[in-house]
This record gives structure tokens, C-alpha cells and sequence, in this order.
């Protein structure tokens, strides 16, 4: 859905919580003008597309907090009061500027090209809060056209229809669903204190194991430790892994990181990706390579830590954002500033580790 439908809006709370109440789109359109960007959005089959919830995208903790104490009412009270204040950066802020600094490039050296990102709000909050997020995104000057308003119903059908790359939330269960339905997704967390980073290349960093691989390999450490999970690594180096939920995003990024290359900025290109993993170069290491290149991916910087903590790596790296499927490695790299997703994939779901927000993710997504 975007502000051009004329479907019906089903007001819900940000729980997807209905008071039984519709407006029109009609109604919304007169309210909701557009951003005023010059340039036009790429078409849906032709662009990267990278939906992200308006609660990661901005912080709206304090609004999710007088909704959850004091009920729909006064939160729509407190939205309309506050319309014209904008909301604070959330988590996936700074990533969406640096997706639209690489676009920025791409249109100057492909000024015919959409092979471009393109970033899809997705939210099921009140039409009058619709209102505000825009006046926000106005503000920050993003340039994002598409809006996504579910009325409280799942955004499935709605990530199918934008072939969307991948999606950035914070309700678990919904990342859940997006990836029983094959589409990369991940739990965003905001850090308490967000590390500084770069405004003009975009940086991404993945864990290996059951996030760009399958979990297979990961299924013989679960069972077996690591040291036999470094020796059936060894034995089988030269066949490769199966994909994980996020090889696709790997690849779209490699296929934009090429047209930079054909320019000449193979060493100053606006997209860096990096591999943090905790196998070891010596014994395990091999096995991820040599599957990357199988799929004839290539990731600028491989970091084999050999079970050592990643926070510390992932702080000097500084990447925009870090996809693991366990969630102490989130944690872990959150705590030191990096904002980290966590991607509910494979065998490690099935295992708690751990406390704190890990258990109640990990038993709320099953
Ligand atoms: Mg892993």
C-alpha cells in the first residue's frame, strides 16, 4: 500500500491493538502530503528494497510507553498534541542515510539506472501518527515514498509485493514470519549508547553460521562442541555450505559494489562488508571461503575470531549494522555500541542461552 491507494485504513495501536474505527485514505491523502524530493522513487522490480519498522527507524519508546500504560486514547491525544515534533533517530536511522549516501553515488555515476535502494516504511500506527512519522521523515530529510500502514495485520503480504531484500523490526514474531516466508529479516535492538559511524560508505557486517550460511555446521557444534566442529569443518573444506536467510543481501550488495568497481572505485567503494565469525581461520575458516566463492560472492574483509567475544572487533569496525543469529553475539556487540540485529534462524533458536532479553525473544518466537 502506498499514499496513492485509495484503500480503507483500519486505525489500530502500534500492538495492532483495533478500537473498531476506519478512515479513509481519501480522508489521509488531504493530510498527508508527500515529501518534497526532486527525485522519483525506483520501481519495486528494479530496486534494492529495505523495509524498516517505524520503531527501529526512529524512537518512539516514549509513545510506546503511554500507549502501553495509559491505552489508545491518550496516545493518539499525545501523538496529535506532538504532531509537529519530530521523533529522535532510532537504530536503523543512520543505516537508511547511508543507504541513501550510496544512492547519491550511484545516481551520479548511473544517472539512468534504478538499480537503487529503496526504503519502505512499514507501520501499523494510527493515520494521525502517520502524520507526524512524515513531518519526521521531513525533517531528517530522508527520502522515503513508500508507506506501508498495515492496520494491525501482518506485513507479509506487503513485503511479497515489494520484492523486498530485506526487513529491519522490533517485534520478533513478525521477523519470524518474514523469514518462514524466505525473506532476509532481522530483530533490531538500540544500544544503549550508539557508536559513530561513517556517513559516506556504508558498512555491513555478517555473521556466517545460520545467518549467510545454512545452520548445518552449526548443528555439529551444538551437538559436539568445537573442537568437532572445527574437525568436520577441516574434512569437509571443499564442499560447500548450504545458503542462510541472509545470502540474498550479501549478493545485492555485491551486485551494486560492482557497478562501483566498473567505475574504478573498487578500493574507495561506498559499500564494505565484512564477515565476523567465530570459526577459526586455521581449521574452519576455509570452508566459509571457499563457499563464498562458490557462490562467486566476495566480502571485503573476513575476521575468523575463533570463539572469541566479536563486541570488540565489531567497535572498530563500526559497522552500520551486524546480523547474527545468536543472541549473546548480539548482546555483545550491542553493548559496545555496534546496533545489532538478530536473525531467528536455525538451530540456536532452539536452544536458549543465556539471560535477558535472549530468553524472552528466543521462547516468544519458538
Ligand atoms: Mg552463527
Amino acid at each position: 500500500m502506498n499514499l496513492n491507494s485509495s484503500q480503507t485504513l483500519t486505525i489500530s495501536g502500534q500492538d495492532g491493538v483495533k478500537n473498531g474505527s476506519q478512515h479513509s485514505w481519501e480522508d489521509a491523502k488531504t493530510i498527508l502530503k508527500p515529501s518534497t524530493p526532486s527525485k522519483k522513487p525506483p520501481k519495486p522490480e528494479n530496486s534494492i528494497t529495505i523495509a524498516v519498522s517505524s520503531r527501529v527507524l526512529f524512537n518512539m519508546e516514549k509513545e510506546q510507553q503511554i500507549f502501553e500504560q495509559q491505552g489508545m486514547e491518550e496516545y493518539i491525544k499525545y501523538q496529535v498534541a506532538h504532531e509537529t515534533e519530530p521523533f529522535s533517530p532510532g537504530p536503523a536511522f543512520s543505516f537508511v542515510k547511508a543507504l541513501e549516501a550510496v544512492n547519491t553515488q550511484l545516481r551520479d555515476l548511473y544517472p539512468e539506472s534504478e538499480e537503487l535502494f529503496d526504503v519502505v516504511l512499514i507501520t501499523n500506527n494510527h493515520a494521525y501518527v502517520g502524520l507526524r512519522l512524515i513531518n519526521t521523515i521531513n525533517h531528517h530529510q530522508l527520502f522515503i515514498e513508500r508507506f506501508c500502514m498495515t492496520g494491525g495485520n501482518s506485513p507479509i503480504g506487503y513485503l511479497k509485493a515489494y520484492n523486498t531484500n530485506l526487513y529491519l523490526s522490533s517485534d520478533p514474531i513478525k521477523v519470524h514470519e518474514a523469514l518462514e516466508e524466505g525473506i532476509a529479516a532481522a530483530t533490531m535492538f538500540t544500544p544503549e549508547k550508539m557508536t559513530e559511524v561513517s556517513e559516506t560508505q556504508l558498512r555491513v557486517a555478517f555473521d556466517g553460521d545460520a545467518v549467510l550460511f545454512s545452520d548445518e555446521s552449526e548443528q555439529i557444534y551444538k551437538a559436539h562442541g568445537l573442537d568437532k566442529f572445527f574437525e568436520h569443518e577441516k574434512a569437509h573444506e571443499n564442499k560447500p555450505l548450504d545458503h542462510g536467510p541472509l545470502k540474498g543481501f550479501l549478493e545485492v550488495l555485491g551486485k551494486l559494489q560492482k557497478k562501483f568497481y566498473a567505475k574504478g572505485q573498487r578500493m574507495d567503494c561506498p559499500i564494505r562488508t565484512y564477515l565476523v565469525t567465530a570459526r577459526s581461520a586455521a581449521s574452519s575458516g576455509a570452508r566459509a571461503l571457499k563457499t563464498l566463492r562458490s557462490w562467486g560472492l566476495e566480502i571485503d574483509e573476513a575476521l575468523f575470531l575463533a570463539g572469541a567475544p566479536k563486541g570488540p572487533i565489531l567497535e572498530k569496525i563500526r559497522p552500520h549494522i551486524f546480523f547474527d543469529d545468536q543472541m549473546f553475539h548480539v548482546e555483545g556487540a550491542a553493548e559496545m555500541g555496534t546496533v545489532a540485529c538478530h536473525v531467528p534462524y536455525g538451530i540456536a533458536q532452539r536452544v536458549p542461552e543465556g539471560k535477558g532479553i535472549k530468553d524472552k525473544e528466543i521462547s516468544s518466537i519458538k
